[in-house]
């Protein structure tokens, strides 16, 4: 990705500020830590190679103020602001929703590019005894796609063990634009997610070999509404499978895209580049 002919490249979804708490996780479990250089650095790596954008997506409700301070200096960095939906973010709605919705009303203007990530994750590993709090997580996600709606931004969907519920919430929210990001279903739920209007986007478990249903739901998703993403530091494509990823690393997912879809990985890069642009206002450099 670093010569001047390789495709362009964004990453829609990527957790810029988990990165060097994870490479510092991932450096103690190991008697050779891979070199790291810290999140700026690496960050600055990239656009100072031709790297297209990233989507900096956020999970808690206080999260974003940091995370403007750390990387807007990079102009290709966007931002999102949700709630992931974990037990605390469930049961703290009622305060939490407007206390995200204020740091995006205080954010500088232009930066904030969505709402989420937020959703229904089923799959969560919770403490014996402990059950998630369904009526309350969908109540969550309801709120968020109001306010996305509210605020004219699309919304980030993460859904695990889900496809129905989540289809439901968003059916629920006519007028409401976004992607279904780390897409984990077959072709059956992309069929339903994209006659709701929703975007597919695809992270590093697209190159897992037993992935097979991703591949196949891959070919199927229109390319004016089809994404790509490390969900970084987590999902590192199959070649670099067990480090942290980072943004980067999305180039794994454009090959091997390029190769399913049969097409070029610099017009499959120019065409997630114009999507990304229309769904986000990603600024682009020029083509
Ligand atoms: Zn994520």
């Amino acid at each position: 990705m670093n010569s001047p002919d390789s495709p362009l490249l964004i990453d829609t979804h990527a957790h810029l500020s988990m990165l060097d708490d994870h490479n510092a996780r991932f450096a103690a479990q190991r008697k050779t830590p891979l070199p790291f250089p810290g999140a700026e650095a690496l960050v600055s790596g990239l656009f100072a190679a031709g790297f297209g954008g990233i989507i900096d997506i956020g999970t808690e409700a206080d999260d974003l103020p940091g995370r403007i301070a750390a990387f807007s200096r990079f102009p290709r960095v966007r931002f999102t602001a949700g709630l992931w939906p974990d037990p605390p973010n469930i049961a703290g709605r009622q305060e939490l929703v407007p206390r995200l919705e204020a740091h995006i009303a205080a954010a500088p203007k232009g930066l904030v590019a969505a709402v989420g990530e937020c959703g229904l994750d089923h799959h969560q590993d919770l403490p014996p005894g402990t059950e998630l709090d369904k009526a309350g997580e969908a109540e969550l996600l309801d709120m968020l796609l109001d306010m996305a709606l509210r605020l004219d931004l699309p919304i980030i969907i993460h859904s695990r063990d889900a496809p129905g519920e989540t289809a439901a919430a968003l059916a629920k929210h006519p007028g409401v634009r976004g992607v279904i990001h780390c897409f984990s279903y077959g072709k059956t739920e992309a069929r339903t997610f994209l006659d709701l209007g929703y975007h597919i986007s695809f992270a590093g478990n697209l190159t897992y070999k037993n992935a097979h249903n991703l591949r196949e739901a891959l070919t199927f998703v229109p390319e004016d509404r089809l994404l790509l993403e490390t969900d970084s530091p987590y999902l590192a494509p199959g070649p670099c499978r067990g480090k942290p990823a980072d943004p980067g690393m999305v180039a794994e997912n454009y090959f091997l895209a390029a190769e399913l879809r049969r097409v070029s990985p610099e017009v499959l890069g120019e065409q997630i580049a114009v999507t990304g642009e229309k769904l986000f206002g990603l600024v682009l450099p020029p083509v």
